[in-house]
Protein backbone atom coordinates (compact mmCIF):
# COMPACT_ATOMS: atom_id res chain seq x y z
CA UNK A 1 0.00 0.00 0.00
CA UNK A 2 1.67 3.36 -1.25
CA UNK A 3 0.84 6.31 0.67
CA UNK A 4 0.83 10.41 -0.30
CA UNK A 5 3.01 12.05 2.17
CA UNK A 6 1.01 13.09 5.75
CA UNK A 7 -0.90 16.30 5.07
CA UNK A 8 -3.15 19.31 5.56
CA UNK A 9 -6.07 18.30 2.43
CA UNK A 10 -8.31 20.24 0.60
CA UNK A 11 -11.43 18.59 -0.58
CA UNK A 12 -14.45 21.02 -1.75
CA UNK A 13 -16.01 20.97 1.78
CA UNK A 14 -12.57 22.23 3.44
CA UNK A 15 -9.08 21.53 4.93
CA UNK A 16 -8.58 18.40 6.74
CA UNK A 17 -6.14 17.95 9.37
CA UNK A 18 -3.31 15.19 9.54
CA UNK A 19 -4.80 13.18 6.89
CA UNK A 20 -3.00 10.16 5.37
CA UNK A 21 -3.89 8.98 1.87
CA UNK A 22 -3.28 5.69 1.64
CA UNK A 23 -3.55 3.99 -2.13
CA UNK A 24 -4.68 0.56 -3.26
CA UNK A 25 -3.06 -1.31 -5.88
CA UNK A 26 -5.49 0.08 -8.25
CA UNK A 27 -4.35 3.60 -7.32
CA UNK A 28 -7.68 4.18 -6.32
CA UNK A 29 -7.52 6.11 -2.56
CA UNK A 30 -8.39 3.44 -0.39
CA UNK A 31 -8.74 5.17 3.07
CA UNK A 32 -8.18 8.44 4.82
CA UNK A 33 -6.06 7.51 7.60
CA UNK A 34 -4.91 10.20 10.44
CA UNK A 35 -1.19 10.76 10.52
CA UNK A 36 -0.62 13.12 13.08
CA UNK A 37 -0.49 16.98 12.08
CA UNK A 38 1.68 18.18 9.54
CA UNK A 39 2.30 21.62 7.41
CA UNK A 40 2.70 20.09 4.23
CA UNK A 41 -0.60 21.19 1.98
CA UNK A 42 -2.34 18.74 -0.33
CA UNK A 43 -5.00 19.51 -2.97
CA UNK A 44 -6.91 17.25 -5.65
CA UNK A 45 -4.72 17.26 -9.10
CA UNK A 46 -6.45 19.40 -11.78
CA UNK A 47 -8.48 18.17 -14.68
CA UNK A 48 -7.42 19.94 -18.03
CA UNK A 49 -10.81 19.57 -19.72
CA UNK A 50 -9.98 20.82 -23.45
CA UNK A 51 -6.85 20.32 -25.14
CA UNK A 52 -5.28 20.00 -28.96
CA UNK A 53 -2.00 18.79 -28.26
CA UNK A 54 -0.50 19.82 -31.74
CA UNK A 55 -1.18 23.14 -31.13
CA UNK A 56 1.56 23.40 -28.29
CA UNK A 57 4.15 23.70 -31.25
CA UNK A 58 2.64 26.64 -32.63
CA UNK A 59 2.27 28.77 -29.12
CA UNK A 60 3.48 32.06 -29.04
CA UNK A 61 3.79 31.78 -33.20
CA UNK A 62 0.46 33.77 -34.12
CA UNK A 63 1.15 37.09 -32.64
CA UNK A 64 2.62 38.69 -34.90
CA UNK A 65 0.23 41.22 -37.18
CA UNK A 66 -0.60 39.57 -40.94
CA UNK A 67 -4.38 41.67 -41.40
CA UNK A 68 -5.46 45.08 -39.98
CA UNK A 69 -8.43 42.72 -38.92
CA UNK A 70 -6.99 39.34 -37.63
CA UNK A 71 -9.08 37.72 -35.64
CA UNK A 72 -9.74 33.41 -34.81
CA UNK A 73 -10.36 33.05 -38.47
CA UNK A 74 -6.78 34.65 -39.43
CA UNK A 75 -5.18 32.88 -36.25
CA UNK A 76 -7.13 29.47 -37.61
CA UNK A 77 -5.07 30.10 -40.77
CA UNK A 78 -1.87 29.64 -39.38
CA UNK A 79 -3.01 26.62 -36.99
CA UNK A 80 -3.83 24.72 -40.43
CA UNK A 81 -0.48 25.35 -41.87
CA UNK A 82 0.96 23.81 -38.68
CA UNK A 83 -1.54 21.28 -38.69
CA UNK A 84 -0.28 20.02 -42.29
CA UNK A 85 3.37 18.84 -41.02
CA UNK A 86 2.56 16.83 -38.22
CA UNK A 87 3.59 13.15 -38.58
CA UNK A 88 2.90 10.32 -35.73
CA UNK A 89 6.19 10.73 -34.73
CA UNK A 90 6.20 14.51 -34.55
CA UNK A 91 2.94 14.69 -32.51
CA UNK A 92 4.14 11.97 -29.81
CA UNK A 93 6.91 14.22 -29.59
CA UNK A 94 4.94 17.44 -29.12
CA UNK A 95 2.27 16.04 -26.62
CA UNK A 96 4.84 14.28 -24.69
CA UNK A 97 6.26 17.73 -24.08
CA UNK A 98 3.14 19.27 -23.48
CA UNK A 99 1.98 16.49 -20.84
CA UNK A 100 5.15 16.86 -19.28
CA UNK A 101 4.53 21.11 -18.87
CA UNK A 102 0.75 19.97 -17.68
CA UNK A 103 1.78 17.87 -14.92
CA UNK A 104 4.75 20.08 -13.35
CA UNK A 105 1.63 22.86 -13.07
CA UNK A 106 -1.08 20.71 -11.28
CA UNK A 107 -3.35 19.39 -14.66
CA UNK A 108 -3.27 15.61 -13.58
CA UNK A 109 -5.71 14.77 -16.54
CA UNK A 110 -6.76 15.86 -20.08
CA UNK A 111 -9.42 16.11 -22.43
CA UNK A 112 -7.67 15.21 -25.49
CA UNK A 113 -9.77 17.03 -28.37
CA UNK A 114 -8.32 14.85 -31.53
CA UNK A 115 -9.12 15.98 -35.14
CA UNK A 116 -5.52 15.51 -36.60
CA UNK A 117 -6.44 12.00 -37.72
CA UNK A 118 -4.94 10.90 -40.97
CA UNK A 119 -2.17 11.48 -43.56
CA UNK A 120 -1.26 15.29 -45.13
CA UNK A 121 -3.56 14.13 -48.28
CA UNK A 122 -6.94 13.33 -46.16
CA UNK A 123 -6.07 9.09 -46.63
CA UNK A 124 -5.98 6.91 -43.56
CA UNK A 125 -2.63 5.76 -41.78
CA UNK A 126 -1.93 2.06 -42.44
CA UNK A 127 -3.07 1.87 -39.20
CA UNK A 128 -6.11 4.36 -38.92
CA UNK A 129 -5.91 5.17 -35.27
CA UNK A 130 -2.18 6.26 -36.18
CA UNK A 131 -2.10 9.18 -34.57
CA UNK A 132 -4.67 8.79 -31.76
CA UNK A 133 -1.96 6.23 -30.87
CA UNK A 134 0.83 8.50 -30.84
CA UNK A 135 -1.52 10.49 -28.34
CA UNK A 136 -2.08 7.30 -25.96
CA UNK A 137 1.50 7.07 -26.28
CA UNK A 138 2.32 10.12 -25.07
CA UNK A 139 0.26 9.67 -22.21
CA UNK A 140 1.12 6.73 -20.86
CA UNK A 141 4.97 8.17 -21.11
CA UNK A 142 4.39 10.89 -18.75
CA UNK A 143 1.91 9.38 -17.04
CA UNK A 144 -0.83 11.98 -17.38
CA UNK A 145 -4.53 10.46 -16.98
CA UNK A 146 -6.05 10.94 -20.36
CA UNK A 147 -9.65 11.10 -21.89
CA UNK A 148 -9.21 10.42 -25.67
CA UNK A 149 -12.06 12.58 -27.80
CA UNK A 150 -11.78 11.95 -31.21
CA UNK A 151 -13.52 14.08 -33.34
CA UNK A 152 -16.07 13.91 -36.13
CA UNK A 153 -15.61 16.92 -38.69
CA UNK A 154 -17.41 16.44 -41.53
CA UNK A 155 -17.97 19.97 -43.24
CA UNK A 156 -16.72 22.91 -43.74
CA UNK A 157 -19.47 25.13 -42.41
CA UNK A 158 -23.65 25.16 -41.88
CA UNK A 159 -24.68 24.65 -45.09
CA UNK A 160 -22.53 21.37 -45.20
CA UNK A 161 -20.10 22.63 -47.90
CA UNK A 162 -17.39 20.14 -48.49
CA UNK A 163 -13.93 20.27 -46.14
CA UNK A 164 -11.44 22.54 -47.66
CA UNK A 165 -7.94 21.16 -48.69
CA UNK A 166 -6.26 21.72 -45.61
CA UNK A 167 -9.11 20.20 -43.17
CA UNK A 168 -8.95 16.94 -45.37
CA UNK A 169 -6.87 15.14 -42.68
CA UNK A 170 -9.85 15.55 -40.24
CA UNK A 171 -12.56 14.04 -42.16
CA UNK A 172 -14.29 11.22 -41.58
CA UNK A 173 -17.86 9.30 -42.30
CA UNK A 174 -19.73 8.51 -39.92
CA UNK A 175 -19.19 4.57 -40.20
CA UNK A 176 -15.25 5.48 -40.37
CA UNK A 177 -15.66 7.44 -37.31
CA UNK A 178 -17.67 4.86 -35.75
CA UNK A 179 -15.15 1.98 -35.97
CA UNK A 180 -12.26 4.46 -34.86
CA UNK A 181 -14.12 4.61 -31.39
CA UNK A 182 -14.44 0.79 -31.70
CA UNK A 183 -10.92 -0.01 -32.56
CA UNK A 184 -9.78 2.27 -29.80
CA UNK A 185 -12.24 1.21 -26.94
CA UNK A 186 -11.03 -2.52 -27.99
CA UNK A 187 -7.56 -1.67 -26.43
CA UNK A 188 -8.14 0.79 -24.03
CA UNK A 189 -6.45 0.11 -20.46
CA UNK A 190 -8.14 0.83 -17.18
CA UNK A 191 -7.06 4.25 -16.92
CA UNK A 192 -8.07 5.52 -20.79
CA UNK A 193 -11.26 6.98 -21.90
CA UNK A 194 -12.55 7.19 -25.20
CA UNK A 195 -15.02 9.65 -25.28
CA UNK A 196 -16.57 10.84 -28.31
CA UNK A 197 -16.25 14.64 -29.74
CA UNK A 198 -18.27 16.50 -32.22
CA UNK A 199 -16.20 18.79 -33.55
CA UNK A 200 -18.88 21.99 -33.79
CA UNK A 201 -22.31 22.30 -35.03
CA UNK A 202 -20.77 23.73 -38.32
CA UNK A 203 -18.82 20.54 -38.87
CA UNK A 204 -21.41 18.05 -38.05
CA UNK A 205 -24.68 18.06 -39.69
CA UNK A 206 -27.65 17.44 -37.85
CA UNK A 207 -28.22 13.72 -39.23
CA UNK A 208 -25.05 12.33 -38.53
CA UNK A 209 -24.99 14.35 -35.30
CA UNK A 210 -27.67 12.04 -34.89
CA UNK A 211 -26.98 8.59 -36.32
CA UNK A 212 -23.14 9.36 -34.15
CA UNK A 213 -25.13 10.05 -30.62
CA UNK A 214 -27.35 6.95 -30.89
CA UNK A 215 -24.32 4.83 -31.65
CA UNK A 216 -22.47 5.82 -28.73
CA UNK A 217 -22.72 3.51 -25.35
CA UNK A 218 -24.50 5.11 -22.49
CA UNK A 219 -21.71 6.06 -20.43
CA UNK A 220 -19.87 7.82 -23.33
CA UNK A 221 -18.74 11.44 -22.90
CA UNK A 222 -19.57 13.83 -25.80
CA UNK A 223 -17.60 16.95 -26.16
CA UNK A 224 -18.41 19.55 -28.67
CA UNK A 225 -17.26 23.19 -29.22
CA UNK A 226 -19.98 25.59 -29.13
CA UNK A 227 -20.60 29.27 -29.68
CA UNK A 228 -16.97 30.64 -29.65
CA UNK A 229 -17.40 33.54 -32.05
CA UNK A 230 -20.42 35.20 -32.99
CA UNK A 231 -20.26 34.50 -36.85
CA UNK A 232 -20.76 30.69 -35.85
CA UNK A 233 -24.11 32.21 -33.85
CA UNK A 234 -25.06 33.88 -36.90
CA UNK A 235 -24.50 30.69 -39.16
CA UNK A 236 -26.49 28.97 -36.73
CA UNK A 237 -29.54 31.30 -36.84
CA UNK A 238 -29.48 32.06 -40.75
CA UNK A 239 -29.34 27.91 -40.95
CA UNK A 240 -31.04 26.39 -38.57
CA UNK A 241 -33.34 28.73 -37.16
CA UNK A 242 -31.63 28.87 -33.90
CA UNK A 243 -28.74 30.09 -31.58
CA UNK A 244 -26.12 27.40 -31.30
CA UNK A 245 -26.41 26.50 -27.87
CA UNK A 246 -30.59 26.77 -28.25
CA UNK A 247 -30.45 24.27 -31.32
CA UNK A 248 -28.47 21.86 -29.20
CA UNK A 249 -30.43 21.56 -26.08
CA UNK A 250 -33.80 21.27 -28.40
CA UNK A 251 -32.29 18.52 -30.75
CA UNK A 252 -30.08 16.08 -28.19
CA UNK A 253 -30.35 14.47 -25.06
CA UNK A 254 -27.55 17.19 -23.51
CA UNK A 255 -27.25 16.02 -19.88
CA UNK A 256 -24.42 15.11 -17.34
CA UNK A 257 -22.69 12.93 -19.92
CA UNK A 258 -21.79 16.07 -22.21
CA UNK A 259 -19.20 19.15 -22.24
CA UNK A 260 -19.56 22.44 -23.66
CA UNK A 261 -16.32 23.92 -24.91
CA UNK A 262 -16.35 28.07 -24.92
CA UNK A 263 -20.25 28.26 -24.72
CA UNK A 264 -19.11 32.42 -24.89
CA UNK A 265 -22.46 33.91 -26.52
CA UNK A 266 -25.20 33.02 -24.59
CA UNK A 267 -28.40 34.87 -23.98
CA UNK A 268 -30.37 34.22 -20.54
CA UNK A 269 -32.58 30.97 -21.45
CA UNK A 270 -29.18 29.40 -22.87
CA UNK A 271 -27.38 30.01 -19.60
CA UNK A 272 -30.04 28.44 -17.52
CA UNK A 273 -30.69 26.12 -20.16
CA UNK A 274 -27.05 24.70 -19.53
CA UNK A 275 -26.99 24.69 -16.01
CA UNK A 276 -30.56 22.73 -15.79
CA UNK A 277 -29.39 20.22 -18.23
CA UNK A 278 -26.34 19.07 -15.78
CA UNK A 279 -24.09 19.31 -18.60
CA UNK A 280 -20.41 20.99 -18.11
CA UNK A 281 -18.97 24.07 -19.73
CA UNK A 282 -15.41 23.62 -20.72
CA UNK A 283 -13.95 27.63 -19.96
CA UNK A 284 -10.55 28.24 -21.62
CA UNK A 285 -10.15 31.64 -20.63
CA UNK A 286 -5.88 32.38 -21.88
CA UNK A 287 -7.19 30.71 -25.26
CA UNK A 288 -10.43 32.67 -25.80
CA UNK A 289 -8.57 35.78 -24.21
CA UNK A 290 -5.80 35.07 -26.88
CA UNK A 291 -8.33 34.73 -30.22
CA UNK A 292 -10.28 37.31 -28.71
CA UNK A 293 -13.78 35.51 -28.25
CA UNK A 294 -15.42 37.41 -25.83
CA UNK A 295 -16.35 36.99 -22.08
CA UNK A 296 -18.37 34.03 -20.71
CA UNK A 297 -21.24 35.04 -18.74
CA UNK A 298 -19.70 33.30 -15.50
CA UNK A 299 -21.62 35.14 -13.05
CA UNK A 300 -25.20 34.38 -14.76
CA UNK A 301 -23.95 30.59 -14.85
CA UNK A 302 -22.92 30.47 -11.05
CA UNK A 303 -25.90 32.16 -10.14
CA UNK A 304 -27.99 29.35 -12.29
CA UNK A 305 -26.16 26.53 -10.82
CA UNK A 306 -24.20 25.15 -13.98
CA UNK A 307 -20.98 23.23 -13.61
CA UNK A 308 -17.80 24.22 -15.10
CA UNK A 309 -14.12 23.50 -15.53
CA UNK A 310 -11.41 24.94 -17.44
CA UNK A 311 -9.06 23.76 -20.29
CA UNK A 312 -5.75 24.71 -22.16
CA UNK A 313 -7.04 24.37 -25.10
CA UNK A 314 -4.38 25.97 -27.40
CA UNK A 315 -1.73 25.84 -24.83
CA UNK A 316 -0.53 29.75 -25.41
CA UNK A 317 -1.13 29.14 -21.27
CA UNK A 318 -0.77 25.59 -19.54
CA UNK A 319 -1.17 26.73 -16.36
CA UNK A 320 -4.58 25.71 -14.00
CA UNK A 321 -3.33 29.15 -12.07
CA UNK A 322 -3.28 31.58 -15.21
CA UNK A 323 -6.87 30.27 -16.41
CA UNK A 324 -8.66 30.11 -13.37
CA UNK A 325 -6.97 33.41 -12.67
CA UNK A 326 -8.18 35.88 -16.28
CA UNK A 327 -11.73 33.35 -16.12
CA UNK A 328 -12.15 35.76 -12.77
CA UNK A 329 -10.32 38.92 -13.89
CA UNK A 330 -12.26 38.85 -17.66
CA UNK A 331 -15.13 39.60 -15.23
CA UNK A 332 -13.39 42.28 -12.92
CA UNK A 333 -12.68 43.85 -16.03
CA UNK A 334 -16.15 44.19 -17.43
CA UNK A 335 -18.21 44.75 -14.31
CA UNK A 336 -15.25 46.82 -12.85
CA UNK A 337 -15.96 45.09 -9.64
CA UNK A 338 -13.71 42.28 -7.58
CA UNK A 339 -14.64 39.09 -5.84
CA UNK A 340 -17.37 37.50 -8.66
CA UNK A 341 -16.66 34.14 -8.35
CA UNK A 342 -17.78 33.85 -4.72
CA UNK A 343 -21.08 32.58 -3.20
CA UNK A 344 -22.82 33.40 0.07
CA UNK A 345 -20.92 30.19 2.04
CA UNK A 346 -17.87 31.06 -0.04
CA UNK A 347 -16.58 34.09 0.09
CA UNK A 348 -12.79 32.99 -1.32
CA UNK A 349 -12.58 33.59 -4.81
CA UNK A 350 -9.88 30.58 -5.39
CA UNK A 351 -11.69 28.69 -3.36
CA UNK A 352 -14.57 28.68 -5.19
CA UNK A 353 -13.30 28.39 -8.28
CA UNK A 354 -11.04 25.06 -7.35
CA UNK A 355 -14.73 23.51 -5.70
CA UNK A 356 -16.10 24.56 -9.51
CA UNK A 357 -12.83 22.58 -11.09
CA UNK A 358 -13.10 20.06 -8.66
CA UNK A 359 -16.85 19.41 -8.94
CA UNK A 360 -16.84 18.82 -12.76
CA UNK A 361 -14.06 16.41 -13.15
CA UNK A 362 -15.54 13.37 -13.16
CA UNK A 363 -18.60 13.92 -15.20
CA UNK A 364 -16.54 15.60 -18.18
CA UNK A 365 -13.60 13.03 -18.26
CA UNK A 366 -15.10 9.96 -17.27
CA UNK A 367 -12.62 9.09 -14.34
CA UNK A 368 -13.59 8.70 -10.91
CA UNK A 369 -11.43 11.85 -10.21
CA UNK A 370 -11.57 15.51 -8.99
CA UNK A 371 -12.63 15.39 -5.23
CA UNK A 372 -10.18 12.79 -3.33
CA UNK A 373 -12.45 11.21 -1.98
CA UNK A 374 -12.39 7.87 -0.76
CA UNK A 375 -12.43 5.21 -3.74
CA UNK A 376 -11.38 8.04 -6.41
CA UNK A 377 -8.53 7.35 -8.08
CA UNK A 378 -5.28 9.16 -6.10
CA UNK A 379 -4.76 12.30 -8.03
CA UNK A 380 -3.26 15.20 -6.22
CA UNK A 381 -0.92 17.34 -5.54
CA UNK A 382 1.69 18.61 -2.91
CA UNK A 383 1.77 22.23 -2.55
CA UNK A 384 5.14 23.81 -2.35
CA UNK A 385 4.43 25.33 1.64
CA UNK A 386 8.20 26.80 1.79
CA UNK A 387 7.83 28.98 -0.55
CA UNK A 388 7.10 32.89 0.19
CA UNK A 389 4.23 33.16 -1.11
CA UNK A 390 2.84 30.61 1.70
CA UNK A 391 4.81 32.19 4.23
CA UNK A 392 2.13 32.59 7.25
CA UNK A 393 -1.17 31.40 4.76
CA UNK A 394 -4.13 30.01 7.13
CA UNK A 395 -6.56 27.33 5.69
CA UNK A 396 -8.70 30.46 4.94
CA UNK A 397 -6.44 32.37 1.85
CA UNK A 398 -4.19 29.13 1.20
CA UNK A 399 -6.09 28.55 -1.71
CA UNK A 400 -6.57 32.17 -2.76
CA UNK A 401 -2.32 32.85 -2.26
CA UNK A 402 -2.01 29.56 -4.81
CA UNK A 403 -4.35 31.42 -7.42
CA UNK A 404 -3.33 34.82 -7.18
CA UNK A 405 -0.18 35.39 -5.70
CA UNK A 406 3.09 35.63 -7.87
CA UNK A 407 3.95 33.67 -10.91
CA UNK A 408 6.37 31.16 -8.72
CA UNK A 409 4.69 27.40 -10.02
CA UNK A 410 3.94 26.21 -6.02
CA UNK A 411 3.51 22.13 -7.21
CA UNK A 412 5.85 20.13 -6.08
CA UNK A 413 5.07 16.98 -6.55
CA UNK A 414 1.97 15.86 -8.87
CA UNK A 415 0.81 12.19 -8.29
CA UNK A 416 -1.23 10.43 -10.39
CA UNK A 417 -3.22 6.62 -9.81
CA UNK A 418 -0.65 6.84 -6.98
CA UNK A 419 2.47 7.61 -8.49
CA UNK A 420 4.20 10.27 -8.39
CA UNK A 421 5.35 12.03 -11.56
CA UNK A 422 6.58 15.36 -10.59
CA UNK A 423 9.09 15.47 -7.87
CA UNK A 424 10.66 18.78 -6.42
CA UNK A 425 8.31 20.27 -9.32
CA UNK A 426 10.10 18.68 -12.21
CA UNK A 427 8.41 15.90 -14.15
CA UNK A 428 10.71 12.91 -13.49
CA UNK A 429 11.06 12.16 -17.55
CA UNK A 430 11.64 16.22 -18.31
CA UNK A 431 15.27 16.22 -19.66
CA UNK A 432 14.75 13.34 -22.32
CA UNK A 433 11.06 14.37 -23.42
CA UNK A 434 12.18 18.01 -23.82
CA UNK A 435 15.41 16.69 -26.25
CA UNK A 436 12.82 15.06 -28.29
CA UNK A 437 10.61 17.93 -28.33
CA UNK A 438 13.91 20.65 -29.44
CA UNK A 439 14.12 18.00 -32.29
CA UNK A 440 10.76 17.64 -33.13
CA UNK A 441 10.39 21.32 -33.37
CA UNK A 442 13.70 21.74 -35.68
CA UNK A 443 11.56 19.37 -38.42
CA UNK A 444 8.18 20.98 -38.03
CA UNK A 445 9.94 24.51 -38.80
CA UNK A 446 11.86 23.22 -41.86
CA UNK A 447 10.63 24.98 -44.66
ZN1 LIG B 1 -10.79 23.75 -29.02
Amino acid sequence: MRTIPNARIWRPDGWQDGVRLEVDPHGRIARGGHGGTTDQRVVPGIANLHSHAFQRAMAGMAERQTDANDSFWTWRETMYRFAGRFTPETLHAVAAQLYVEMLEAGYTSVCEFHYLHHALDGRPYDDPAAMSRALIEAAQETGIRLTLLPVLYMSGGFDGRALGERQRRFAHDVDSYLRLLDVLRADAPGTLRIGCALHSLRAVPADAMRVVLDALSADSRVHIHIAEQTGEVDDCIAMRGARPVQWLLDNADVDARWTLVHATHLVDDEVRGIAGSGATVALCSTTEANLGDGLFPLRAYLDAGGAWGIGSDSQISVSPVEELRWLEYGQRLTTRRRNIAVTEASPSVGETLLRGVARSAAASTGHAIGTLAEGESADALVLDINAAQFAGARDKDALDRWIFSGNRNLVREAWVDGRCVVDGGRHVRSDVIATRFAAAMERLLAE
